[in-house]
């Protein structure tokens, strides 16, 4: 079967296929420019713009794959988390298309959608891996098993901020475009990541190794920021600073998880995912510790269509029992299973 993904739980607009492990074709529109004078993602206007982008998505999803919308076999659509009205344009959308075309629905976890982009350029996850996941709303280290079928275990996650939302917040009070993760990314490129001291919060001997906390990390940078309220902010060291505190604590605990469990392979995956430095580095202690990396390819770690039909791919072949027409979004739901309907996963 063909199954075809959507996404829209945020400010991006997703569409793809994918059949039996392999993308066909995707294609993404993004809100990012009608919020960027607020400072941050608008519900409103998010929903509204999912509403005009959908369509022309899908359609442009199926002509990069060469095919027809009777081509689809099934359907995955993100029901959580995320936005609520933003999640109730996608999933109207993939009720109705899957309604007219007689294809089962399967109702995906985001989170589970970012996991599985790795899938699509490097293959089946191996049973079990450490999946670190990063992104605008949520870091939490997990440990993977079939996600098709199995729970999934939280090793720890971020008792406070995201780490994107640390990028995105430190960057606004910096002076840097939105949205600030892609701009630190960019600015820390000239600036030296010594120059400024930040903390490195929860690595500590007494603190709990796989917990996150970014908050404390964000006002220190602020703080350093307000020092320099008189202009002449060396934004390039602030950002490399920042940057590297965030990449060295999340590769630490990442790298620490795999070898406490015997685990070989780590997986990391989300929007900080495409962090040069996070990359970079996560590279570099793999390597040191005899760990496999897997990051998925940029285009593939912020939110698409792509990653929620790869986990819709994973459910058929696994014979998972799809959604009920009259399924729900779940704007909170937490990761427990990939699909929102744990009934579906114990089949
Ligand atoms: P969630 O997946 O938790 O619901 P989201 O869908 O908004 O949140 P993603 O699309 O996965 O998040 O990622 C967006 C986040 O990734 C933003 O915080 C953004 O700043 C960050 N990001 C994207 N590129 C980079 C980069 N190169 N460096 C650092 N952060 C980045
Ligand atoms: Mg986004
Ligand atoms: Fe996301």
């Amino acid at each position: 079967r063909i199954v075809l993904g959507i996404e829209s739980s945020c400010d991006e607009t997703g569409a793809g296929l994918v059949r039996d492990g392999r993308l066909l074709g995707h294609a993404v529109a993004s809100s990012m420019d009608e919020h960027a004078r607020f400072g941050g993602v608008v519900p409103e206007i998010a929903a509204r713009a999912h509403v005009h982008a959908l369509t022309p998505v899908v359609r442009r999803a199926l002509d990069t794959a060469g095919l027809r919308l009777r081509d689809i076999g099934a359907v995955a659509v993100t029901t959580g988390p995320g936005l609520s009205g933003a999640l109730q344009v996608g999933l109207a959308g993939a009720k109705s298309l899957a309604y007219a075309l007689d294809v089962p629905l399967y109702g995906v976890h985001h989170l589970a959608g970012h996991v599985a982009a790795d899938t699509l350029e490097h293959g089946p996850l191996p049973d079990p891996c450490v999946v670190l996941i990063v992104s605008g709303g949520h870091t939490s280290l997990l440990l993977v098993r079939d996600l098709a079928r199995d729970p999934i275990t939280h090793l720890g996650d971020t008792l406070d901020d995201a780490a994107g939302e640390c990028f995105d917040k430190v960057a606004r009070v910096f002076g840097l475009p939105y949205p600030g993760g892609p701009a630190v990314d960019r600015a820390a490129r000239t600036g030296a990541p010594d120059a400024v001291a930040l903390p490195r919060p929860l690595t500590g001997p007494g603190d709990d190794p796989y917990a996150f906390s970014f908050s404390g990390l964000k006002t220190a940078a602020a703080r350093w920021a307000e020092g320099h309220a008189d202009g002449g902010l060396p934004v390039a060291d602030g950002a490399a600073a920042l940057q590297e505190a965030i990449a060295d604590v999340l590769t630490r605990k990442a790298v620490a998880a795999c070898a406490a469990h015997g685990v070989d392979t780590l997986v990391v995956v989300g929007g900080v995912a495409a962090n040069s430095r996070v990359r970079a580095l996560a590279e570099e202690r793999c390597r040191a510790a005899g760990i496999t990396l897997r990051v998925p390819p940029l285009g593939l770690c912020t939110d698409n269509g792509a990653m929620i039909a790869a986990v819709g791919d994973l459910l058929v072949r696994a014979g998972a029992e799809p959604a009920p027409l009259d399924v729900s979004i779940d704007p909170s739901a937490p990761l427990e299973y990939a699909t929102l309907h744990p009934a579906a996963s114990t089949a």
